[in-house]
């Protein structure tokens, strides 16, 4: 099944050229798996950005600016993958960091009435929050705006909300102006990934008070 909800063109830009916050990297990387008119974007941004590198190549570099663009590049293709991996129902970055295959394997932390998460635990020095976040049947979120970029992917289930609906490999690539109240549909759980950035004192606080789902 094809995803009908894609990445916007700024994040397809910033994950081609390794700049977004490594949670926000990592949902991206799990829509790649399941999304071919993605991965072909992406495609096209790294091309371009390799034109826009040669053209520039005329300038000499430091050995330090070399040592770091390299180590960027490192980084910035830490979460690629092979396009014909078979999918288990993480998809294979998501696998390969939790080194798990299935939604049974996760440790849930019950949080509300059918409403489990569990945190995902990034390197030290990642940028970004990343959690993963099932809702029961059913159920409604309250309506929420959101302390900061968010992104969402759904990865079981599907729901429904102003924009439509959104189930397996879909991407809600929000920023924080929308508002959006999601309802899960009736036949079963919906399970995302969602990547946040890291708030700031401040936003933490506004979201506190606006957003009635702790942790969100
Ligand atoms: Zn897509």
């Amino acid at each position: 099944m094809k995803p009908h909800h894609h990445l916007d063109h700024g994040t397809v830009m910033a994950y081609a050229a390794g700049t977004l916050d490594e949670a926000f990297m990592i949902v991206v990387a799990s829509h790649l798996a399941l999304c071919a008119f993605c991965r072909k974007a992406v495609h096209e941004a790294e091309a371009l950005g390799g034109e826009l590198m040669s053209e520039l190549a005329a300038n000499a570099v430091s050995a330090e600016c070399r040592t770091r663009t390299f180590a960027a590049l490192d980084q910035a293709t830490l979460h690629r993958l092979p396009v014909a991996v078979p999918q288990t129902e993480l998809p294979v970055p998501l696998a390969r960091l939790l080194d798990a295959t299935s939604f049974k394997d996760i440790a849930w932390k019950k949080k509300a009435p059918g409403v489990a998460m569990f945190d995902i635990k990034l390197p030290a020095h990642a940028r970004g929050q990343l959690k993963l976040l099932r809702i029961g049947a059913g159920r409604a979120m309250p309506e929420h705006g959101h302390g900061g970029e968010e992104i969402t992917l759904v990865l079981q289930g599907a729901y429904r909300d102003h924009m439509g609906r959104f189930a397996r490999g879909d991407v809600a690539d929000l920023d924080q102006d929308i508002e959006h109240q999601p309802v899960v549909e009736q036949d079963g759980d919906c399970i995302c990934l969602v990547a946040t950035e890291a708030p700031t004192r401040f936003k933490s606080l506004a979201a506190r008070l606006m957003q009635p789902f702790v942790g969100i």
